[in-house]
């Protein structure tokens, strides 16, 4: 097994916890993270940084760094690497797993607006105003710039670089959140709409309980639709699954 290696696109829980598993193995992980965050949380194993130059630049490093498989482990919006991959390890003839939590559902309690990309939401946010829990990333604050009716509470983990709605605040903080600090937050700043993606997964998960509890909307941005014919699974417990199998059977045809 040990000369297999396997590129593990990464950027979140799932993907450390993939290469803390992997690694816990004996199978050899690269793990890429793009470089947007100013410290971000390591995962154990190799790790580079820093974008491969779109589908050809990330097909080239397949090849010149022996990948014997890749998992897909980014962030669910984060479209335009997970296409990349998609097309590179198909003009590579690399295995390729895409592994990404599943969506949020709404519960009975649940206000819920969903939108279908982040301008939709900038524009639902002007419909209504008021004052609002933006927590959708650094990247797409700047959809929200032309909103002048609305206050703004900016949850970032560093801080946006484009153009900010006229009246907001940015709050530095990076999860996991708890649930009883987002019902302080929303308190605390007397919140009367949220905003987010349909990120999933349990990390992020409070705010949303926290806004059902006090009845206030929740825009939610929907997830962009995954490349076809590609395996898809939810955990990184079935993604170890997915590349032991691929990797055992790669070192038989070697031998
Ligand atoms: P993106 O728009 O899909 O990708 C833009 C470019 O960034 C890609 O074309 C690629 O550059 C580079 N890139 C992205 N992820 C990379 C990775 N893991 N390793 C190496 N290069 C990568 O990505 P994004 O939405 O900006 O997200 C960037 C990273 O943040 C991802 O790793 C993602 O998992 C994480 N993240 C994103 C979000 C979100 O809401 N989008 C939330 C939490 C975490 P080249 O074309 O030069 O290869």
């Amino acid at each position: 097994m040990v000369d297999s290696r396997v590129l593990i696109l990464g950027g979140t829980a799932e993907a450390r916890a993939l290469a803390k598993a992997l690694v816990a193995e004996g199978i050899p992980v690269i793990s890429s993270l793009a470089g947007r965050v100013q410290n971000p949380r390591l995962p154990v194993g190799e790790v580079r940084i820093g974008g491969f130059g779109g589908v050809e630049g990330l097909r080239k490093w397949l090849g010149d760094n022996q990948i014997r498989a890749v998992v897909d482990a980014t962030h669910p919006f984060a479209v335009r690497i997970t296409a990349n991959a998609a097309q590179a390890c198909a003009q590579a003839d690399v295995p390729l797993i895409r592994l990404a939590r599943s969506a949020w559902e709404a519960g009975p309690a649940d206000r819920w607006i969903s939108v279908p990309d982040i301008d939709a939401a900038a524009e639902a946010v002007a419909e209504r105003g008021g004052r609002v829990f933006l927590t959708t990333g650094r990247q797409d604050v700047d959809a929200f710039a032309g909103v002048e009716n609305a206050w703004f509470l900016i949850r970032v983990v560093d801080p946006p670089e484009g153009p900010l709605p006229a009246h907001h605040e940015i709050l530095r903080s990076r999860g996991p959140y708890g649930l009883d600090d987002e019902r302080a937050l929303l308190a605390e700043h007397r919140i009367t709409l949220l905003v987010t993606k349909n990120s999933g997964g349990e990390l992020t998960r409070a705010k949303l309980t926290a806004a059902a509890e006090v009845g206030i909307d929740v825009i939610v941005v929907e997830r962009p639709s995954e490349p076809a014919g590609v395996e898809c699974v939810t955990s990184a417990a079935a993604a170890v699954d997915c590349v032991r199998s691929i990797v055992r059977a790669a070192d038989s045809a070697d031998r």
